[in-house]
Parts: structure tokens; sequence; C-alpha cells
């Protein structure tokens, strides 16, 4: 195959969201645009967004590179057409086919859909070896993020020539195999699913979730922030896609919430009402602010562990003397578990409880162990606090668990104490993997099985979730920062406590948790 020369003009198939933003991302790249729709509403109003954002940027001359039109016929003089037409198989072989007998045979074909196989888009165009997924993310002009997605008929030559667009337009292309939802919408499933299910179970409000999220998580958006904001039935639609392309793969399993509240036709921003309500005047939804870090002078009791990073370094910085075990002239204000399962959580409570003086609260990590289980083996379960340790120093929210039977003065110090350090206190009642060990395991296992199924290597998922849906960090890297072991032993009790193969933990991870060992 000759080289392909670069692109001068591109055409571009519907005039929607993302067409209309993928041709003003070609504008602005200085290219020559063919923009068709069949509906001529839709290009009068992509003309005028076209005008709206050139003009901002001073580049108002730039429309007379556009043409606007409804006959796919005036795509064939193109170099590239990026097709952006409704999410539907049917009407995208039709498009491709047709477009197939209209272009050069040189002609690359692109489709920006974002469940859809490319791989059985192509088959329906002769020389499929032409036709590759050039997945934008919404808003295409913004978003740095671009899915070069190679179909199994995908020529090496198309892929390079889309990646080589992809940059020319200014983006930072990642190259992944033709598999359900490619990189950045499989890998972010466990990020509404598991929200999801935690509302479903009421172990915690929508709002309290998105603020565990944000605040402790340093996510820049919630979950259900983010389901209102892409449309709950386009997200509910993305999840039944993916189970179904799957043949039925726990993890992808679509919630009742979502169905539901696509029937009830709430369907999030777009239609005023979702998760949140955005009404005029409906009240803004406000994150709690971190309190003042406070000037303390109290002594903890510390049965040291490796499941609260930095917490004990937090304590001092705070002005806390820490202790061992033994009992101090002072009565001490906490006493603080920092232990998993595994390094003998249970133990290190039941000696920190014989210990501590029955009005002092007894705060143990328990991310990846049951609150009760602890509990049932104490002398004071009254002033029993679970806290999760993994996330405790990551942001500016705590969450704390109850048991049924917490002592309103236990409640009171350890909510205190947390205040102390400068985070939001978020109680919840005892639940498996709590909240962001829960989500952010699940993200980390999913990012595994992405790496195992080939749909691109560690490095390149880590950067599609950084730019394309702004994570705070890479999920493999995030799971080397916490400790591959300690995200195995959360799947593990999920799993365990629910029984679900949803929670199996992906092989390749437990081989980056037993490598640990060797670091
Ligand atoms: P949209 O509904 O906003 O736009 C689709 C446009 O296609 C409409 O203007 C419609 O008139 C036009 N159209 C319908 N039939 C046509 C035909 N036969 N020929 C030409 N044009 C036709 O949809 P969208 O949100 O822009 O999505 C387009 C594609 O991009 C879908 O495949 C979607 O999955 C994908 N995508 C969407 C997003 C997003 O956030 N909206 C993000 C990434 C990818």
């Amino acid at each position: 195959m000759t080289p392909t020369p670069s692109p001068q003009r591109i055409g571009i198939i519907g005039a929607g969201t993302m067409g209309s933003g993928i041709a003003l991302t070609a504008l602005y790249a200085g290219y020559h645009v063919v923009l068709q729709d069949v509906v001529p509403p839709m290009l009068d109003r992509a003309r005028g967004y076209l005008e709206k954002f050139l003009t901002r940027k001073n580049l108002q001359d730039r429309l007379a590179q556009v043409t606007l039109t409804t006959e796919l016929a005036d795509l064939a003089a193109c170099d590239v057409v990026i097709e952006a037409a409704p999410e539907d198989l049917s009407l995208k072989q039709d498009l491709f086919s047709r477009l197939a007998g209209l272009c050069a045979p040189e002609t690359i074909l692109a489709t920006n859909t974002s469940t859809l196989s490319v791989t059985a888009i192509a088959a329906a165009v002769e020389r499929p070896e032409r036709v590759a997924g050039m997945h934008f993310f919404n808003p295409a002009p913004v978003l740095p993020l671009v899915e070069v997605v190679q179909a199994a008929q995908t020529s090496p030559q198309t892929v390079e020539a889309v990646v080589d667009l992809a940059e020319a337009m200014g983006k930072t292309p990642v190259v992944t195999r033709d598999t359900p939802g490619f990189i950045v919408n499989r890998v972010a499933r466990p990020f509404y699913g598991e929200a999801l299910r935690l509302l479903g179970e009421n172990v915690a409000s929508h709002e309290e979730i998105d603020w565990a999220v944000q605040l402790g998580g340093g996510f820049r958006m919630g979950p259900f922030q983010l389901m209102d904001l892409i449309g709950i039935d386009i997200n509910a639609g993305a999840m039944k896609s993916m189970y179904e392309q799957t043949f039925g793969e726990p993890r992808y399993r679509p919630h009742w919430i979502q169905v539901q509240m696509t029937q009830a036709g709430r369907l999030g921003r777009k239609t005023g009402q979702g998760f949140y309500t955005y009404a005029e005047g409906a009240p803004p939804i406000t994150p709690p602010t971190p309190p003042e870090v406070g000037e303390n002078a109290g002594t903890l009791i510390v049965s040291a562990g490796s499941w609260a990073p930095g917490l004990s370094g937090l304590c001092e910085r705070s002005g806390y003397t820490l202790v061992g075990h033994a009992i101090p002239e002072m009565t001490p204000l906490a006493g603080l578990v920092l232990k998993g399962k595994d390094e003998g959580a249970l133990q290190a409570a039941v000696e920190l409880d014989a210990t501590l003086p029955p009005s002092v609260p007894l705060l143990c990590q328990c991310a990846d162990v049951s609150l009760i289980e602890i509990a049932a083996q104490l002398d004071y379960p009254e002033t029993l606090v679970g806290f999760d340790g993994l996330f405790f120093t990551n942001g500016v929210l705590a969450t704390l668990v109850e048991t049924p039977f917490l002592a309103g003065h236990a409640r009171q110090a350890a909510e205190s104490f947390v205040r102390s350090l400068g985070r939001v206190p978020l109680w919840i009642p005892d639940s498996p993997g709590l909240i962001l060990p829960r989500i952010v395991g699940m993200l980390i296992n999913e990012a595994a099985f992405a790496v195992l199924d080939r749909v691109a290597d560690a490095d390149t998922i880590d950067l599609a979730m950084r730019l394309g849906v702004s994570y705070p960090k890479g999920l493999v890297a995030w799971g080397r920062e916490i400790g591959f072991g300690r995200v195995l032993a959360v799947l593990e009790h999920l799993r365990a406590e629910y029984g679900e193969e949803r929670y199996r933990a992906c092989r390749l991870l437990r081989e980056w948790a037993r490598m640990e060992r060797f670091s």
C-alpha cells in the first residue's frame, strides 16, 4: 500500500453534538470540512455553533472552509470521512457501504461510535482495511483524547494515518483493539455500576457518594453528577450494550435504578431532573467544606499497620502524640488500628479494646474486613468505629463506619478526632469495601482485565483514563500506589460477602500483587 498523503479535506457525517464538535476541531486545525446531515435544521444549528466558536478565537475567516450539505455524494472528494451519525449499527453499515461506492478507494473511513463493533461496521465495506474507529470525547474541541480503534480488518497503515490525523487535529491518540467499550467506556463501568449498587443498598445517598468520590478520591466529578451530565438513558444504554456484547459479564450488569429513571423520563441535565434537580430556583448542591485543622495535644494509642498510609504522620503533624499499646498517664483520645485483615486487624482490635478505657473510641480500618465481625470479639463493641484507611489521607473527606450499637459519646469523639485532622466525616453503615475502596478497587480490577484482554497496554490505559474522563490518576499506577495486594484484599472481601462473580479478581491483578513481594 502506498503511504497515504496528509488529508486536506475532512468529511463529517452527522451535524449533531459530536459531528459539529469534530468539525470545529478540524477547522481549528486548519482543515477544509464538508459537514453532511440529512436534517437541514441540524446544519443551520451547526453553522451557528461553528460561527460562535470560530469568532471567539478570531478565526471567523475559517467559516469559508466549511461546506454544509444534505448530500452524501458531496463527501466524494474527501481524503478522510468521520461518521458521527446516531448509534445504530444498520444505519452506520448502510452509510459506510454507500460511502465506499462514492469515495476513492484509498479514502479512510472512520466511525465515532462509542459502543458498536467497528469490525461489524467495516464488514459492510469493500476494502475494509481502510476502516477504523476514531472515538472523540464530548466536548470534542475540549477533551484531548481520541481512541483510534483497530478493527479486525484495519490495516496498520490506516491506524497510522488516523493516529497522524488525530495528532494534526491537536489531540492525543491512543490505539485500542476493537473490544466492547474500547478503553474508556469499558474501564469506567464500575465508576457508575458500583455507585448505583451503593445507592441501591442505601449505604449512602447519591450526594454523599459524589462527595466521597470528589473530596475523598480527588475525582473531578462524582458518578451521579456525571451520569446526569452524560444522560441517564445514554449511560444505561452503554451498560446494556456492554452487558450484551460480553454475553452477560456480571461486572457490566445494568442497574434497575438507571432503567427506572429512564422509564420515568428523569434523564439528567437534559430533562432538568436526574439524580439532581436542575430546574431554575432549585437549591444548589454544595459539598461540605473541610474543617480547619485543630490545635491538638492529645494522645492516641496506635496499633501500627500499613492500611492507613500517612495517617500516623498526619496525626503527628496535627499535634497528636502517638504511643504504642501501653496506657499513658493521660487518658488517650482514641485507639487506632491501621491493619488489614491479613495483618491481624482483629487481634489488634481485641488487644487495644482490652487496653483502652471504656470511654475512648476505638477506630479500626475496615476496607477489607467486616466491622461487625470485629465488634463481636470486643468487650466494648459500643465504642468501635470503622474507617476507610486507604483513602484517609488521599483527600479531605474521611469515611467513618458505624455499627447499630455505637454509643453516642464514641460517635462524637470519633467525629471530632477526624475533624481535628481537617477531614469532613462521612458516616456510613458497615458495608463491604466501603465507598472508595470498592469503586476504585473495581476500577483498578477492570483496568487489569483490559490489560489482560490486550485492549491496550497499562500505560496507554492509564493515559486514556486521565485524558478521556479526567481521572486524578491512571488506574494501574494508582493500584501500584495503594498496593495491588490491598486492592486484591478489598475485592476478595467483596467477593466473599456478595458471593458474586462480578467481584472476582483479575488473574493479572493477582499476579501484580504477588510480584509486589519482590519489589
Ligand atoms: P446526535 O443525535 O447529537 O447527532 C446525530 C446526527 O446525525 C443528527 O444531527 C442527525 O440528524 C444526524 N443523522 C441521522 N441520520 C443520518 C444519516 N442517515 N446521515 C447523516 N446524518 C444523519 O448524536 P451524537 O451525540 O453526536 O452521537 C453521534 C455518534 O457519536 C454516535 O455514534 C455516538 O455513540 C457517538 N459519540 C457520542 C458521544 C456523546 O457524548 N454524545 C461521545 C462520543 C461518541
